[in-house]
């Protein structure tokens, strides 16, 4: 694709200092342009502005120049972390000289689990985990919490100066579950009840635009206790897939689910202990 082909980034500044990072026309829906309305899945950096420096969360869309693109914006250097190492949040990777990963994400970097390899990782690779804090100055601190299940490295940003979670696709409107290491389900709603007592009210996450408020947790955990009553499937690349659907996609309660079909069992077994 040539240069002036390709969709332009823009930023939408969400809260003071917090920008949603897009592109005009998403790279996942055709014609999604700059609309920040709930609607089919799009592709979100989100920047977070520090004194010091700034942090990118995941590069979401292919256009080259989000690196250039992000320190304009904050007029900072920028640190690239990962939420997770899935294809459609390390497009631009190679841009940067350094990024942040959850350490049991690397492997999907390297084609774990049948994704492809990324080819130009770059060298310097710094490791994140639970607990962690990543201070951008003046007592502007993030701090990251794991929650495996999405993938086995995913990890969630708590901002607690602006009260906002980046949640990536791991509290998300849309959730792919179970294509690493198995994560019962009770142990995933564990977590997302310890995520759910942390100090914020909004979430932000990788495939929707608008905020997403705090109960939207409890929406999720009701819609995944569900599943044993759903039995429609869905074929994803080869793969059969038990799929849970509930709400309308143009508004927030709405939440799409699939894991593996073959986890059908351990699915309600696990669901039993919630
Ligand atoms: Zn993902």
């Amino acid at each position: 694709m040539k240069p002036e082909e390709q969709p332009r980034y823009f930023a939408v500044e969400v809260t003071t200092d917090t920008y949603l990072i897009g592109c005009e026309s998403g790279d996942h829906s055709g014609d999604w342009g700059r609309s920040l309305d709930y609607g089919s899945p799009t592709g979100n950096s989100w920047l977070i502005k520090g004194r010091d420096k700034a942090i990118l969360i995941d590069s979401a869309a292919p256009t080259e120049g989000v690196r250039a693109f992000a320190e304009r914006v904050a007029n900072l250097p920028v640190m690239l972390v990962l939420s997770h190492a899935h294809p459609d949040h390390i497009y631009r990777l190679k841009e940067f000289d350094e990024f942040w990963i959850h350490p049991a994400d690397e492997g999907l970097l390297r084609g774990q689990y049948g994704f492809p390899a990324y080819p130009d990782i770059p060298k310097t690779v710094h490791y994140l985990e639970e607990g962690d804090v990543l201070d951008i100055g003046n007592g502007h601190k993030l701090e990251v919490h794991h929650v495996p299940g999405h993938t086995d490295g995913s990890i969630l940003l708590l901002d607690p100066m602006k009260k906002s979670l980046f949640s990536s696709d791991t509290i998300a409107r849309r959730l792919l579950y179970g294509l690493g290491e198995w994560v019962p389900l009770d142990r995933f709603i564990q977590d997302l009840r310890r995520i759910r007592l942390l100090d914020f009210d909004y979430l932000y996450s990788c495939h929707d635009r608008p905020a997403i408020s705090k109960k939207f947790i409890d929406y999720m955990i009701e819609s995944l206790k569900e599943l044993p009553n759903v039995d429609k499937t869905v074929s994803i690349l080869g793969m059969e897939f038990l799929h849970l659907v509930r709400g309308n996609e143009l508004e927030e309660a709405y939440f799409d689910f699939v894991v593996p079909l073959r986890k059908r069992e351990e699915c309600i077994d696990s669901l039993a202990k919630v």
